[in-house]
């Protein structure tokens, strides 16, 4: 293999690490889907080939996470962005009720800034001022009594916090942007009024947004709404409303199959994920401080280790040997700095040994 052919291990935030197996297939497929007689980018969205992928992707994910009737699977575009806004158009506008928001991060922060556009929201809780470093206990929550729903991330993808299970929110919908954290765990959808995740961190590529939507809900929207920023459109129209993201599409179908055939259930991602986080966080507590993680160890995130050096200087060095160990993209947010070593359930565990016995090194090398 030629250095430029050689894959490293990519600790990249996302656009993110996929499994070795499914790029494989995806290659094999590329010149000609069977049956399809041409490649998944070249053949129409309403052709009997592209209908079954998509099929199987919402059976495929209706298994994964025991989707109930009562909750509807559409594939969306525009990013989980575009969700901040969808989101409190369809249910929040002309209710006269108040969206409730838990902010435990960037991601979160900027959901709420597209809320307020839209109506009467209420912060149940504020991370920012310990710098989004822990979540709130439920008691710490300060809902409004007319809740129109409440919004949360169950992981920062930024700083590096995660939510293992649902905050206590009573009856009002519950609403979280699982973006960076999708499928690394079953999820009791059953609690939830809608939970969303672009693919492009745990799921698949850039270009797709998966949205599991309780049905009740749609209800809510007003007939004014732009046809595209409408969920009843999608769900009536079988994610058919606009051409859909064919090969995202696809592709997010391979990564269902490998969690089904491969990993074996989310059970056994779970597991991995834990066993994986461990072995960073267990580098990090055995330095003696030299690195500094970011989140309360109670709500560390088993998708996005963040950690920082003792200065700029070492983190700089840190990044740059680290690379020539084809340990690569662990420089964390422009936005925050540090280190984040992002070990997504496609991130493979050799990849996360290295990675600690990396850090075991430089650390002995550079306190
Ligand atoms: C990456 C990310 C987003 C933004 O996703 P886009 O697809 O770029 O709009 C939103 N929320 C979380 C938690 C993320 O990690």
């Amino acid at each position: 293999m030629s250095t430029a052919e050689k894959r490293v291990y990519n600790f990249s935030a996302g656009p993110a690490v996929l499994p070795m197996s499914v790029l494989q297939k995806a290659q094999e497929h590329l010149l000609c889907l069977p049956g399809a007689g041409a490649s998944i980018l070249e053949i129409s969205h309403r052709s009997k080939p592209f209908i079954e992928i998509l099929d199987h992707a919402i059976a495929n994910l209706t298994k994964l996470l025991n989707v109930p009737d009562t909750h509807k699977i559409v594939f969306l575009q525009g990013g989980s962005r575009l969700q901040f806004s969808m989101i409190p158009m369809n249910f929040l506008k002309g209710s006269n009720q108040t969206a409730d928001y838990i902010l435990t991060g960037a991601w979160g922060k900027k959901a709420y800034a597209e809320a307020k556009k839209e109506g009467e929201t209420n912060v149940a809780w504020n991370g920012g001022d310990e710098g989004f470093n822990r979540l709130p206990k439920d008691e710490e929550l300060q809902l409004s009594s007319n809740s129109a729903y409440t919004y949360f991330t169950s992981n920062e993808t930024i700083e590096g916090v995660q939510f293992s299970g649902e905050p206590n929110v009573g009856d009002s919908p519950l609403i979280c942007d699982t973006s960076s954290d999708f499928l690394h765990r079953p999820l009791p959808i059953a609690n939830y009024g809608m939970v969303y995740a672009c693919a492009q961190k745990n799921a698949g590529p850039a270009g797709v947004t998966v949205a599991i939507i309780r049905e009740d809900l749609l209800d809510r929207a007003s007939d004014t709404l732009p046809g595209y920023c409408d969920y009843r459109q999608h769900v009536n129209n079988g994610s058919m409303y606009n051409t859909p993201p064919t090969f995202s599409i696809y592709l997010m179908n391979l990564v269902f199959e490998w969690l089904l055939n491969d990993v074996g259930g989310l059970e056994k991602m779970h597991s991995a994920n834990k066993e994986k986080a461990a072995i960073l966080y267990n580098a990090i507590d055995a330095s003696h401080g030299f690195y500094a993680g970011h989140a309360h160890p109670s709500s560390r995130s088993l998708m996005n280790v963040t950690f920082r050096l003792p200065n700029d200087e070492l983190q700089d060095k840190f990044v740059a040997e680290a690379a020539k160990n084809d340990l690569s993209s662990l420089k964390g947010h422009r936005s925050v700095g540090g280190i984040r070593a992002s070990i997504y359930n496609a991130m493979p565990i050799e990849g996360v040994t290295l990675l600690g016995q990396f850090m075991t090194e430089f650390c002995q090398a550079n306190a």
